[in-house]
């Protein structure tokens, strides 16, 4: 075949010019470009002479000069040029420029090829807009979303601050029982906030990272810590399995790790149920001098994640089990963060599941191996000690997880705000919570499931709760108890719910002691530990409700407090009165907060708020109000002591 054949069809623009810069020869697709039909129309003509009409001096210039470079340094050149195209108009193309080499080795001369890219660099050149703009957009929001919650976190600290006071003011039971409803409800909406708020900051500022050496399995260890009410709740086994060749100090962003594990861990403790095990494997995957990947396994025996949804569960916001479905707690932020926290410290975090068996995370992190810890523990002040000797790395709870049955109630109300009251304040008792906003699906649980206790609303959106409560005595053969929840008035309501098989009507709000008239429809054995009578202005020496509520049984909490009368009262206690006498604030504030955990976790309310007293003023090295607060706390102590002494011998 005819070579020159070839050359004129070939794709592209190809040209080839001499070292003056002349055209030796092009192809047809170049011919068109330079709008003549035969190659001798541009034989020995420049690109001045050839497109001084089209292109500017600059332009004109700029080809010049690479066809000198290319000539005189003997090297091929790739570059984008701006030209013209067939038709006259403005095009970019992508442009090879080679030497052309003579049989003596002498450069003559220079070939070049060139592609039409301008589609490409005008698509290039709207996302590199459409990019700036959707940045700058999602800033904006970012800034509009902080603002926002912190504008709103304001006035609403102030309620749930004002709310508090009314708890304490409120004369008569009901009041103080809605104070506490308003408190929950202004706790609730902050902790949301206080989580978009975490979010729009760790998108925009949190990129940062702050390293420190520090001791890893004290790390773990106190991460244990802190879980250890939420596992004993559940009676949870955690096993924590350190890999020998680990190294004990490790520097790296301690906070952020300690971020990933915490969500970590507490996902694993939410998504498994009672009796279920945990295991944290911390292994060292690979060393070279003093850097090291550590690998961290966190497996749960929990409910798994289905293999759809395994690529979504780190998006923020996203949850596999909606707040609708009533299960689980959470607002879908902490994986998002886990990730992000990941990504900053050049880490890498993967999932496995299988629905129904369990979930196992793998972080695997890159870190410096150091020789000794830092001093300072940044996160000292957000772990709280909690008054349990030494963790034991096999934890294993010989007591049951409860000690009272299981209810299943269908609680149907179709406002989701009193819904999540009703379902906090249901939580607190042994209830499983199934959760339905209208009437049609509550019919349709009740097909699949049975239930001990239907609390409906009475205005439900479908039909009414009346209507639901004839249906069902009709329908079930052995009906649950069912009991309504009215905004109006109770008398007008409980006519009709009796008439319709309703056992009971409750005007709401649900509070403790309606919980408690409806457990007893329900079981024979009345609901859990109450026995708070009268509310006392004053705080409670302990307050047995709020300890459970944190360990889970009487029996833990008798456990904490016969640790907290062996060990803190004497151990911490001894620290605290040495400190004050020997007017050191810091080793006095030191050990007050050590105290105030052992006080939080057994709710000894009274001795609780002396212990915060003195911490806050040793803190503030307050002399002239310190032997004031000391001379209430010794005083607290004792009757706190006597109290506890007499409250655990009852128990026996
Ligand atoms: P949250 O727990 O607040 O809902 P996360 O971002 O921490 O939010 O988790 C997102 C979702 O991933 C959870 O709602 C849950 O559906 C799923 N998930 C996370 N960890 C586990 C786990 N250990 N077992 C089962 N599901 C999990």
């Amino acid at each position: 075949m005819d070579l020159s054949y070839i050359l004129k069809k070939s794709a592209g623009n190809l040209y080839w010019k001499n070292l003056k810069g002349e055209y030796q020869g092009a192809n047809d697709n170049f011919l068109k470009v330079v709008n003549v039909s035969f190659v001798e129309e541009i034989l020995g003509k420049t690109d001045r002479e050839l497109f001084s009409d089209r292109l500017s001096k600059k332009r004109l210039e700029t080809i010049e000069s690479t066809d000198k470079r290319v000539m005189s340094t003997g090297k091929t050149e790739s570059l984008r040029e701006e030209g013209v195209n067939a038709q006259g108009q403005m095009a970019y193309y992508q442009t090879t420029k080679t030497p052309i080499i003579d049989d003596n080795q002498k450069i003559i001369g220079i070939l070049g090829t060139s592609i039409e890219i301008t589609r490409e660099v005008l698509a290039e050149e709207e996302l590199k807009k459409a990019k700036i703009q959707a940045e700058t957009a999602n800033e904006a929001k970012s800034k509009f979303i902080a603002n926002m919650s912190h504008d709103i976190r304001t006035p609403l600290t102030g309620i749930v601050g004002l709310s508090e006071i009314l708890i304490e003011d409120a004369v008569t039971d009901t009041n103080k029982e809605n104070a506490k409803l308003l408190h929950f409800s202004g706790e609730q909406l902050l902790s949301l906030l206080n989580s978009v708020l975490e979010l729009v900051a760790s998108e925009s500022f949190e990129q940062s990272i702050e390293t420190s050496s520090f001791n890893l399995q004290n790390l773990l260890h106190d991460l244990f810590e802190l879980e250890l009410p939420a596992l004993k709740l559940k009676d949870i086994t955690l096993e924590l399995i350190f890999d020998d060749k680990l190294p004990a100090i490790i520097k790296t962003d301690k906070g952020k790790l300690y971020r990933i594990l915490l969500n970590l861990l507490s996902n694993a403790i939410k998504f498994t149920a009672p009796g279920g095990s945990i295991n944290i494997e911390v292994e060292l995957e690979s060393q070279k001098n003093t850097k090291a990947v550590l690998k961290f396994l966190i497996k749960d025996t929990g409910i798994g994640i289905p293999k759809t949804e395994l690529d979504k569960i780190f998006n923020a916001f996203y949850r596999v089990h909606p707040s609708f479905e009533g299960n689980y707690d959470g607002l879908g932020v902490g994986l998002h963060l886990v990730r992000q926290y990941v990504e900053t410290l050049n880490g890498e975090i993967s999932v496995k599941s299988l629905e129904g068996l369990g979930t196992h995370f793998q972080l695997v992190l890159p870190v410096e191996i150091s020789d000794k810890a830092d001093e300072a523990s940044p996160l000292q002040t957000i772990i709280p000690d909690i008054p349990i000797e030494k963790p034991t790395i096999n934890h294993s709870s010989t007591t049951p997880s409860s000690d009272h049955e299981q209810f299943k109630i269908l609680l149907v109300e179709d406002n989701p705000m009193a819904m999540q009251v009703a379902a906090s304040m249901l939580k607190k008792y042994p209830f499983k919570i199934h959760k339905a906003f209208t009437a049609t699906e509550a019919m349709n649980a009740l097909e699949e499931k049975e239930f001990d206790v239907i609390l409906t609303d009475i205005g439900l959106p479908d039909f009414s709760g009346f209507e639901l409560a004839k249906k069902i005595t009709a329908s079930k053969a052995n009906c649950p108890t069912i009991i309504g929840l009215t905004a109006h008035a109770k008398q007008q309501a409980e006519l009709e719910g009796q008439q319709n098989g309703m056992t009971e009507v409750f005007e709401k709000p649900l509070t403790a002691e309606k919980i408690q008239i409806l457990l007893s429809y329900i079981s024979d054995q009345s609901s859990p530990e109450q026995q708070k009578t009268k509310p006392s202005t004053t705080l409670p020496l302990l307050d047995v409700e709020l300890a459970i509520s944190y360990l889970g049984s009487k029996e833990e909490l008798k456990e904490m407090i016969e640790i907290m009368l062996n060990q803190s009262m004497n151990e911490t206690v001894d620290m605290i009165d040495q400190a004050f006498a020997n007017n050191d604030t810091d080793a006095l504030k030191k050990a007050a907060h050590k105290f105030k955990s052992s006080c939080l976790y057994c709710a000894t309310s009274q001795l609780l708020q002396h212990t915060q007293k003195l911490e806050a003023l040793a803190d503030n090295k307050d002399q002239n109000a310190l032997p004031q607060a000391y001379e209430g706390f010794t005083e607290s102590l004792k009757e706190t002591k006597t109290y506890l002494e007499q409250w655990v011998s009852d128990q026996n």
